[in-house]
């Protein structure tokens, strides 16, 4: 009988089985395929990249980059595997998606202590059940899974769709422009503004309308909910709606002027250091390139740094501050770890990651050791950090960034702060191990 159930063999549950497996503890892997298929999904393999092959930046003072570099030094299978299987693609580290598959495919399934299930679990395990469950099912979970999973999690706590909008590092907005101020609020107040022009507003709807989308996949056909509409797809019901919904200037009085602008893109603090701000109701379609090139034609993000784009997409996921714990442990069955995209996280190195983590805990708990928490200065602290200390009401997944790091707490410019950040953080991670 295993020590530990995996559901899903994809990248967070491949992960997860082999660290837990190396620290002894024998593992049930169940992956459903190919009896059946998520709608992404093509073949057989475990671990299997649904899109594009790249595992973006290989710089360690990247935060990417770091999070890699900290998942080596945790014997990440993963990350050996895509070493190993590279193709060419500059500072970004890219696989030959087919050969990855096939690799991580081979290290699970030859590992004595893992043992692969080709079938798919429909339910969480019940009370009787007093073995460790790591629930990997990703961003296309299976609908009775998912079913079972709002049992346990309640509606309001799972997502079905992820609607993005973009973040902007603070320091690249230009403050001469912008002004700080709430509606209908005398004082400075929680919002920075955007003001703009009648002349401006014109020019801003035009490119808009204009720019290139995102192309829907057969699966993501638009349901959109009506308080979440892509930016562009407000647009199209009229020029003037946008001056009813996330552009309006109604209660906002530029000190500057002493008058009203045309129209307004609010920005809201994303994190308590306020180093990053929300373009408020701006989720998008938009290819990223045209992301930057519209959204810098709004005044005062002339020079605006992104540090997420916008997204739409379909996306199974928790509202992690209040389902997970810091150890991926749900609050509601300490037994029960959420991993991958499923417990919070965006993308394909972040997945990954907590994959690693919830194998490392539930081999712990197996071994009836204490459960673990990576340290804050890390990019796996602060993935975390995000997950179970970000505001629940706006909780939206998040790739690794600076912006989730705790405040470095002094100036410093900004190609330098990479590099202090990775060294940092692998100082704080090498202790961690030691103690590990
Ligand atoms: C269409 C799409 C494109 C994406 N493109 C990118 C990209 O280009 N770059 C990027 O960084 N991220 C991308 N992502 C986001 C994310 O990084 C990937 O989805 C990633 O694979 C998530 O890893 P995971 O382990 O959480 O889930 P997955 O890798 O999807 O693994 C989940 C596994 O669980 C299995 N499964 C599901 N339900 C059950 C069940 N009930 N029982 C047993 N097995 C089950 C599935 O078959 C699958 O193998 C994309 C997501 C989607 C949906």
């Amino acid at each position: 009988m295993a020590d530990i159930h995996i559901i899903g063999g994809g990248l967070a549950g491949c992960e997860a089985a082999w660290q837990a497996a190396e620290r002894g503890v024998s593992v049930r892997l169940h992956e459903m395929r190919p009896r059946r298929f998520s709608p992404a999904h093509e073949s057989e393999d475990l671990a299997e990249l649904v899109c594009s092959n790249s595992l973006r930046s290989n710089d360690p003072g990247s935060a990417v980059g770091l999070l890699k570099e900290e998942m080596r030094r945790l014997s990440s299978l993963l990350m050996r595997v895509a070493d190993e299987t590279s193709v060419p693609a500059g500072k970004a580290l890219a696989v030959d998606r087919r050969k990855f598959a096939a690799r991580v495919t081979e290290a699970v399934t030859a590992h004595p202590r893992i043992h692969l299930v080709r079938e798919e679990v429909t339910e969480l395990p019940g009370p009787a059940d007093n073995r460790p469950v790591i629930l990997a099912t990703g961003p296309l979970t299976s609908p009775a899974m998912t079913a079972s999973l709002t049992a346990l999690t309640g509606s309001d706590n799972l997502a079905f769709y992820d609607a993005i909008a973009p973040i902007i590092d603070a320091a690249s907005l230009d403050m001469g422009i912008i002004f700080r101020r709430s509606r209908w609020d005398d004082g400075p107040g929680d919002y920075l503004n955007c003001p703009m022009t009648g002349e401006q507003y014109r020019l801003f709807i035009r490119e808009l309308a204009g720019a290139d989308r995102v192309p829907l996949r057969d699966f993501e056909q638009p349901r959109y909910f009506e308080g979440c509409l892509p930016i562009e797809v407000m647009l199209e019901r009229g020029e003037q709606t946008l001056l009813f919904g996330p552009m309006k200037p109604v209660g906002l009085v530029d000190p500057r002027t002493g008058a009203t602008p045309f129209a307004v893109v609010q920005l809201r603090a994303e994190n308590r250091e306020m180093t990053m701000y929300n373009m408020v109701g701006f989720q998008t379609k938009l290819t990223y390139a045209e992301q930057k090139r519209v959204f810098r034609l709004i005044p005062g993000l002339e020079r605006a740094e992104f540090v997420r784009l916008g997204s739409i997409h379909r996306n199974t996921f928790v509202c992690a501050p209040r389902v997970l714990r810091p150890s991926l442990q749900t609050k509601e069955n300490p037994r029960l770890f959420l991993a991958g995209q499923l417990s919070g996280v965006e993308g394909y190195v972040e997945s990954t990651a907590m994959g690693l983590l919830a194998g490392i805990n539930a081999a712990r708990l197996a071994r009836e050791q204490e459960v673990v928490v990576p340290p804050a200065e890390t990019a796996h602290g602060a993935l975390v950090r995000h997950l179970t200390g970000s505001e629940p009401d706006r909780f939206q997944p998040s790739n690794i960034n600076f912006g989730l790091f705790p405040a470095l707490g002094r100036k410093m410019r900004k190609r330098d702060r990479g590099t202090y950040r990775a060294a940092l953080a692998l100082k704080s991670l090498a202790a961690w191990l030691e103690n590990l």
